[in-house]
C-alpha cells in the first residue's frame, strides 16, 4: 500500500464538522493509583454502590464504584457527572497525565487538518480559549465566524470566546492491571477506558444562529460534512427547550448543508445510552444523511429501534460479521437516503452499498485500507501527529482472522457490494479513545474524495 497515493487522493477535499469537542484529561491508571482510590473509601460501601450501578455520577464514590466495575468487566463505559462545583473540584485533584483534544468534531478536524487535506471548517458550540487550543496549529482549520452580517472563517486557534470548557475526564488502563478490593483479587481484563463525562447545562448541540444563517454557503464552500455529538442533546433543559428541539433544528441543518450544493453528509452514530435519545438519531439524522458509521452494538441497538429484535439479539450475543452485513442491508433498505452503511468492530471495517454505487468494490476497498492504516497508527502511537506517523500504522499486519472475515463478506453480498478490511490490530495499543471517529472519518473522507476525483476526471 502506498502512503503517498493515499495522501494524494484526499488532498483537494473539503471538509465540514460539527458538533462536539471537548478537552479530554487523560489519566493512565496504575495497579497503585486504583488501589489509592479504592482505599479512600470503605470496601463495602463501594461494592453496595457498584450493585446499584449509579448512572450519574453523583459523588466521588459512584466514580469509584462505576471504575471497579469497567475494569473488573474489561467494558468501556461513559458516565456523565452531576454539575457539582465540590464534585468538579474532587476530580480536578487528580493529576493527569495529559490533556488533549476530545469530541468526534475535534478529533476528526485535527487528524483532516495533519493529514493536509484542502480545508477543515469545524463547528462546535463553545469555543474558549483553552479548547481553541486544544487545534492542531495549521492554516486549513477554519472556524466560521459572523462579523458585520458576514460570514468570516478564522484560524480556530484564534477565533476562542469567553465560553466556558467542557472537560471529560479519561480514566485508561491495561489489561492484568490489579488491585485488591475487600479482600478480593480484582484483574483488568481487558484494555480500555472508563470515560467521566461533563454535560454542562449550557451547552447546546446546536449551530448558533448568526452562523445558521450561512449554512447553505458553508456547504457551498466544502464537499462533505462528519456530523457527530448528538449523544449530549439532553431530553430537556431548565430553559424549557427539549431534545425534540435540537433534534428538528439539526435535521434542519443537514438540509442547509445541502441547499446550493449537494454534499455528502455522514452521522457518526456513537454509543448512545439514552434510549429516547438514539430513537430521536435514528428518525431525525439517520433519515437525512448519505453515509452512517458505527459500531455493531450500536448497528444492534438501531435494528431493535426499528423492530428487528431477533436480528438485533444475535448481533449482540454472537457477533457473526454475516448478520452485521445483513442489518447494514436492511438499513439501506429502510433508508433510502443511506447510500453506505459503514461498521466497525475490532476486528475489521466493512462498507455495505447498493449494487449501483458508482464507486467499483476495489475503490471501496481502498478507502477501508485507508481508514485501517490510520487506526493502527494512531492505536500505535496514541495520536497521529504527521504524515510519517501512518508509516507505523502500515507496519502492522491484518490481524489473523482477516482472510476468513473477507470470505465471508464475500459470500453474504448477494445484489449488495459489501467489502471488508481486517483490522491492523495492535495487540498493546497506546491509547484506544478516537479510533472510532479515527477509522470513520477516514473511510468517509476517501470515499468522498474518490467520487469527487471521478467527477472531476469526467
Ligand atoms: P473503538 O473506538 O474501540 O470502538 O475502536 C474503533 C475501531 O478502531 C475498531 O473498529 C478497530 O477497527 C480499530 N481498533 C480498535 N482497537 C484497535 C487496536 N488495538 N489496533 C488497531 N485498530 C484498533
Amino acid at each position: 500500500m502506498n502512503i503517498e497515493k493515499f495522501l494524494k487522493t484526499i488532498k483537494e477535499t473539503k471538509l465540514f464538522t460539527a458538533y462536539n469537542t471537548n478537552v479530554d484529561a487523560v489519566k493512565y491508571l496504575k495497579d497503585e493509583d486504583v488501589q489509592r482510590l479504592v482505599d479512600m473509601f470503605d470496601h463495602n460501601e463501594i461494592i453496595e454502590r457498584m450493585e446499584s450501578y449509579p448512572r450519574i455520577i453523583k459523588d466521588p464514590i459512584d466514580f469509584v464504584a462505576r471504575l471497579v466495575y469497567s475494569i473488573k468487566t474489561g467494558k468501556p463505559a461513559e458516565v456523565p457527572m452531576k454539575e457539582d462545583e465540590n464534585l468538579q473540584r474532587w476530580f480536578d485533584s487528580i493529576k493527569y497525565d495529559e490533556e488533549r483534544m476530545g469530541g468526534q468534531a475535534g478529533i476528526v478536524s485535527n487528524l483532516m487538518a495533519t493529514l493536509q487535506i484542502n480545508k477543515i471548517i469545524v463547528y462546535t458550540p463553545l469555543l474558549s480559549k483553552k479548547q481553541a487550543e486544544m487545534f492542531v496549529d495549521y492554516d486549513n482549520l477554519l472556524y466560521p465566524v459572523v462579523e458585520d452580517e458576514k460570514l468570516v472563517l478564522k484560524k480556530v486557534r484564534e477565533a476562542y470566546k469567553n465560553d466556558p470548557t467542557k472537560i471529560n475526564r479519561i480514566f485508561e488502563f491495561k489489561k492484568g492491571l490489579k488491585f485488591t478490593l475487600n479482600g478480593e483479587k480484582i484483574v483488568a481484563k481487558q484494555s480500555t477506558r472508563f470515560i467521566v463525562a461533563s454535560r454542562p447545562e449550557n451547552l447546546r448541540i446546536e449551530i448558533k444562529d448568526d452562523v445558521r444563517r450561512f449554512l447553505p454557503d458553508i456547504g457551498e464552500m466544502v464537499d462533505c460534512a462528519f456530523l457527530s455529538g448528538y449523544q449530549a442533546i439532553k431530553e430537556k433543559y431548565n430553559d424549557g427547550k427539549t431534545a425534540e428541539y435540537y433534534f428538528k433544528k439539526a435535521r434542519d441543518d443537514i438540509k442547509l448543508l445541502k441547499r446550493n450544493k449537494n454534499i455528502k453528509a455522514h452521522l457518526e452514530f456513537a454509543s448512545i445510552p439514552n434510549i429516547n435519545i438514539r430513537k430521536m438519531v435514528v428518525d431525525y439524522i439517520l433519515s437525512s444523511v448519505d453515509s452512517v458509521g458505527m459500531d455493531e452494538t450500536e448497528i444492534a441497538n438501531v435494528l431493535h429501534i426499528l423492530g428487528f429484535e431477533e436480528m438485533s439479539e444475535k448481533i449482540l450475543k454472537n457477533s457473526f460479521v454475516e448478520d452485521v452485513i445483513e442489518g447494514a442491508k436492511i438499513l439501506l433498505e429502510k433508508f433510502k437516503n443511506l447510500e453506505v452503511v459503514q461498521i466497525h468492530t475490532i476486528y475489521y471495517i466493512l462498507f455495505v452499498c447498493r449494487e449501483d454505487n458508482p464507486l467499483s468494490n476495489e475503490e471501496l476497498e481502498e478507502c477501508l485500507e485507508f481508514a485501517t492504516i490510520l487506526a493502527s497508527s494512531r492505536a500505535k502511537l496514541g495520536n497521529i501527529r504527521n504524515i510519517e506517523d501512518l508509516k507505523e500504522g502500515l507496519t502492522v499486519d491484518h490481524n489473523k482472522y482477516g482472510d476468513l472475515l473477507r470470505k465471508i463478506a464475500k459470500e453474504h453480498s448477494n445484489g449488495y457490494k459489501v467489502v471488508l478490511s481486517p483490522s491492523r490490530y495492535v495487540e498493546t495499543p497506546k491509547s484506544t479513545v478516537g479510533l472510532g471517529d479515527t477509522i470513520s472519518s477516514g473511510a468517509f473522507l476517501y470515499y468522498t474524495s474518490l467520487l469527487n476525483n471521478k467527477r472531476k476526471e469526467k
